[in-house]
């Protein structure tokens, strides 16, 4: 059967959906923008335009965050009990699940993502997300502190207040479950601003957000550039704090915004993450874990396995595994049944993957498997493994985002530690051995604010991700995230 013959419908509702331009989201009502513009999104498997939306811009962030702040303020959300929120969350994860179909297909046109991969990682771990953080409502506590019997002191978590949240186009639903869920688990209002390449599932989540009964204003969603409504988002003076993530370029900025106001900023950006594997890991994992660590989502996930660090007796054996699974992929259209790794999701990433790849031969790598664009239409790349390489390179030290890994070997741990560790970013690693001890006593090293041992990518939402170094501030998901999202008051009252 060929690839196009058991490609799946595209479902009426999602035909429907992209079929008449997007409106935005705020105060439970959908508008245009008030500049009335809309802008174009990309089917990166074609080039072509497939939707158009609401182009929001500072005007329309300055209405969104309004609405956010009186939602805060005054109406049924302030004064809702923390079990009512609860459902309400746990309602919206139910929703998702129900849509779940929909979901994957506009994440799969939008994104160019396999459509059987956002069936089974996007969208159910949107809904995970959102059943994890709707258990957190009713346990968010303070303390009380028995410093002297003359007082009573006590301490309150209270919501931040307005959140500004600015997402990236690589799992543009689940990164929306992650921003949103902690946000409303906690009593605070949301703008929620989608990335440009990938605005659809964002506003299917807020028809959702709408049925699930959440009150007016406690979520807007405004669709738009990044220099546009992001920047006006996050330099908004009336927002409680932003969280971002996206590039470490791009996070500097929001610092450099927040600081009018000095808003609470956490971000979760770049990462270069070293993957090591010992000569005595069980192989019929490790290569397969090896190859998807960076191969998976195309390489356009902060925490892929980019840098592949192998013991030298195994190296040439680790490498060539991993090229004969990169040459099993499948590539091709996000929709079609048969695809394992879809387009790069804009004409902007693959410039900059291919720009990389040009830039490593140029300083002397080889690619022994890919090293180039497809050819034909559509942004398609082809799964690259590098060799040859040193840790001066280009390839070596910045984040590619693309479907290229470097290989390189090693002998010495303790030069192995300090070269994986020499990295700007400290985001995820992740070490493959048959010896626990070992890899514990390497998980400790490395700074990374994620340790996989013989595994990688995997998540939980009682996992917390986030970065060391410029991989971020703060950290999503598990409890830790609720720091992100509340303020501590310290009561004190003389008895
Ligand atoms: P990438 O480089 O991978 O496209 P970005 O960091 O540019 O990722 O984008 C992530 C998110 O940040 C997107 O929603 C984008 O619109 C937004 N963004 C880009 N530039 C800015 C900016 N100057 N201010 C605020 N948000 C921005």
């Amino acid at each position: 059967m060929s690839a196009t013959a058991s490609a799946p419908q595209i479902h009426n509702r999602v035909q429907q959906f992209i079929g008449t331009p997007r409106k935005m989201f705020i105060n439970g009502k959908w508008v245009e923008a008030a500049s009335g513009k809309t802008f174009p999104v990309y089917n990166p498997a074609t080039g072509e335009v497939m939707a158009r939306v609401a182009e929001g811009d500072r005007e329309d962030i300055n209405r969104a965050v309004k609405a956010a702040r009186k939602a805060f303020e005054s109406g049924p959300w302030p004064v809702m009990t923390a079990s009512d929120r609860g459902r309400l969350i746990w309602q919206l994860g139910d929703l998702i699940e129900q849509h779940l179909e929909e979901f994957a297909q506009l994440e799969s046109l939008d994104n160019g993502k396999p459509l059987s991969v956002a069936r089974v990682a996007d969208v159910p771990l949107a809904v995970d997300l959102f059943h994890y953080m709707a258990g957190w409502a009713t346990k968010i506590e303070g303390n009380t502190i028995p410093f002297s019997p003359k007082y009573l002191a006590y301490t309150r978590r209270e919501p931040i207040g307005v959140v500004g949240q600015i997402i990236p186009w690589n799992f543009p639903l689940l990164m929306a479950a992650w921003k949103l869920g902690p946000a409303l688990a906690t009593g605070c209002t949301v703008v929620l601003k989608p990335a440009e390449q990938t605005p659809l599932s964002a506003l299917l989540l807020a028809e959702l957000v709408a049925e699930a009964g959440i009150p007016d204003g406690v979520v807007n969603v405004v669709p738009g550039y990044g220099e546009t409504a992001g920047a006006a988002l996050a330099s908004h003076n009336d927002v409680d704090k932003v969280a971002f993530t996206g590039s470490t370029e791009v996070g500097k900025l929001i610092v450099q915004a927040a600081a009018g106001n000095l808003k609470k900023v956490s971000l979760e950006l770049g990462g270069k993450s070293p993957n090591i594997v010992f000569d005595d890991a069980d192989m019929s994992k490790t290569i397969s874990g090896a190859a998807s660590a960076i191969f998976f989502n195309h390489g356009q996930c902060c925490c892929a396995g980019s840098r592949l660090y192998v013991e030298k007796s195994m190296f040439d054996n680790v490498v060539s595994g991993v090229v004969d699974e990169a040459k099993k992929i499948k590539v091709g259209p996000g929709f079609d049944a048969e695809t394992d790794m879809g387009p790069l999701v804009s004409k902007e990433q693959l410039d900059r993957v291919t720009g990389y790849l040009q830039s490593g031969f140029s300083e002397g790598a080889e690619a022994v498997v890919g090293g180039r664009k497809k050819s034909g239409a559509g942004y398609f790349v082809e799964p690259t493994v590098m060799v040859k390489t040193n840790p001066n390179m280009k390839i070596m030290r910045e984040e590619i985002f693309g479907p290229v890994v470097c290989a390189m070997p090693f002998s010495d741990v303790d030069k192995l530690i300090a070269e994986a560790n020499q990295s700007e970013y400290g985001l995820a690693a992740a070490v493959w051995t048959r010896d626990i001890s070992k890899a514990h006593r390497i998980a400790e090293k490395l700074r990374a604010g994620t340790v996989w041992i013989n595994c990688y990518n995997v998540f939980d939402p009682a996992m917390p991700f986030g970065g060391y170094k410029q991989s971020g501030w703060g950290r999503e998901m598990g409890h830790d995230v609720l720091e992100l999202y509340t303020e501590v008051k310290a009561v004190c009252a003389a008895i």
